[in-house]
């Protein structure tokens, strides 16, 4: 009986934290035309990460998303891009990477992924990476995805972090998160052969029209961290 209700509870729990994401509103969505079908409440359950031949395994958890939401192919990275994906500003103490996870796998069928989630639960990784290579994930459009790695950071309105509007716990998830998003981005320069100048925002991708994760924030407190542990 003590089990039963401790499975109840549990699974509770794991329903409260399933809400799907909004994402990067209208991310251009044009181009990867998808049938739009309800989709069951998702459960985010981690898989232990296949390690083995060539396969790389980042971060602290591993789980691909959906077959529908990803290119079937192994392209070569040049370039990492920063995403933002827009959780409610209004409850930064839950910007997790599983709620990343469910939007993008929830989304449209799956029709949109990225690489990596950051959040304060910590960095989980979506699509299998290789030593030599990566899945082409569906990100920031197809121009760019055909050869850059992506992260996604929980959250939004990251540039409130420097102009002074961002309440104390979103200071806080915004440094939690940066601070892994950094040592993540180090390891894939590292093993990609990507220099700094490669790693970008969205808001730089001509014509995406977006702003995310926050062109002050970025330029401002992001690359200059990721300068500072470069050189250490
Ligand atoms: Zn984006």
């Amino acid at each position: 009986m003590f089990l039963v209700a401790l499975l109840v509870f549990v699974m509770f729990g794991l329903l409260n934290n399933s809400a799907a994401a909004q994402f990067d509103n209208g991310e251009q969505a044009q181009i990867y035309p998808v049938v739009r079908t309800p989709y069951p409440e998702l459960i985010y359950t981690p898989e232990a990460c296949q390690e083995g031949s060539d396969k790389i395994c980042f971060g602290d958890y591993y789980k691909v998303l959906p077959k529908t939401s990803y290119v079937n192919k192994v392209i070569v990275p040049d370039t990492i891009v920063i995403h933002t994906d827009d959780q409610s500003g209004k409850t930064p103490e839950k910007w997790f990477s599983t709620t990343t996870w469910n939007g993008l796998a929830g989304r449209d069928s799956g029709g949109r992924s990225v690489h990596f989630g950051v959040g304060l639960d910590g960095i989980g990784q979506f699509l299998t990476m290789y030593e030599g290579g990566v899945i082409q994930c569906r990100g920031a459009g197809r121009n760019l995805d055909s050869h850059s790695v992506q992260i996604e950071m929980g959250g939004r309105s990251y540039n409130t972090m420097l102009n002074g509007k961002a309440s104390p716990a979103m200071v806080r998830s915004i440094e939690i998160i940066t601070a892994q998003t950094v040592d993540l981005v180090l390891v894939l320069m590292e093993t990609y052969d990507i220099p700094i100048e490669n790693v970008i925002g969205h808001y730089e991708v001509e014509g995406s029209g977006k702003t995310d994760p926050g062109d002050i924030y970025l330029e401002q407190y992001f690359l200059p961290l990721l300068k500072k542990k470069l050189g250490n």
